[in-house]
């Protein structure tokens, strides 16, 4: 038993050396990826739950490390989070959206909508508001092109602040998504006050939605309603979840079901026709 401890003892700390190491390994290397273009936005679609049309995209960012190949958001996101790193990677994304969504207005998809992931504390930097001015005059970009997902928690730790960066962003017609909602803070009480647009439904409703309806994800509809606002359910996986969806009025819908985010060249397949 004893040499059993230590061996566990001795395992433990090499995973976390390990650990730490690959931390400071990922800190390393986010800035150099930045600088040589390893990072790519893939495309899910987001649909409308009646007649599965494709309204527009969620970017999600892919990184090609050259040495570890491909990481996942979840192994890098929060690191950038912790460094500040993620203010620069978060702005090179954006910068690389908006080339996407210019390129996609010129082709005729007039009405195409993407929307981009933005951390809380990129969202309330100094300078955010100014930063997207700025990409919307680089890439002249349609007004309401662009619609930023933040989850609720960013919003709500500063209230007043999130309120003027959003009436900073008005004039664009910038859409307010809150992700991830009923997940975390689920602070029911503040979302009046919370001048967003868009709620995006947790999948971890979506999941428990299969041939009845979710009690959670009907009262989150009626509450969204409303507060007039629009509703997407994130994590559709089933035709089952989409049929109850559709009996629910859940208005937009985004999943596996219609399609995994993609690259660009296939995202805008997916789309039948220029509108
Ligand atoms: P999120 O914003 O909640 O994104 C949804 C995640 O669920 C994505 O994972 C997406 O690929 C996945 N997903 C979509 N539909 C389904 C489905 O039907 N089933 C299942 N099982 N999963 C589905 P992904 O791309 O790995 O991103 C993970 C998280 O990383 C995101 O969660 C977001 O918090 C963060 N992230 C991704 N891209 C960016 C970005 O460009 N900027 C920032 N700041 N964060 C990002
Ligand atoms: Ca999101
Ligand atoms: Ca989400
Ligand atoms: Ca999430």
């Amino acid at each position: 038993a004893k040499s059993t401890g230590r061996g566990q003892v001795k395992f433990f700390n090499n995973t976390m050396r390990k650990k730490l190491k690959t931390h400071a390994d990922i800190e390393n290397d986010l800035q150099h990826g930045i600088e040589h273009n390893e990072f790519e936005l893939y495309f899910q679609p987001i649909f409308t739950i009646l007649d599965n049309h494709v309204i527009g995209f969620e970017a999600l960012v892919r990184w090609h490390h050259p040495k570890k190949g491909f990481v996942s958001p979840n192994d890098f996101i929060p690191i950038a989070e912790k460094t500040g790193q993620i203010i620069n990677l978060d702005l090179h994304l954006l910068d690389l959206a908006a080339q996407h969504i210019s390129k996609w207005h010129q082709q005729g998809h007039r009405f195409l909508k993407v929307t981009v992931n933005v951390s809380s504390r990129h969202f309330a930097s100094l300078d955010f508001v100014a930063q997207v001015h700025a990409i919307y005059n680089k890439y002249q970009l349609p007004l309401g092109s662009l619609c930023l997902e933040i989850t609720e928690s960013g919003l709500i730790e500063n209230l007043e602040l999130a309120t003027q960066i959003i009436e900073g962003l008005s004039p664009l017609k910038v859409k307010l998504c809150l992700d991830d909602f009923g997940t975390g803070y689920s602070a029911l009480g503040y979302l009046h006050q919370l001048p967003i647009h868009i709620l995006k439904i947790d999948k971890s409703f979506i999941d428990h939605v299969q041939d009845s309806t979710n009690p959670l994800v009907e009262a989150i509809l009626s509450l969204a309603k409303s507060l007039k606002l629009e509703v997407v359910a994130e994590g559709i996986e089933t035709t089952g979840q989409l049929e109850t969806l559709q009996t629910t009025h859940c208005e937009y819908g985004q999943g596996y079901l219609m399609s995994k985010p993609v690259p660009a060249k296939e995202a805008i397949l997916l789309i039948n026709q220029p509108l």
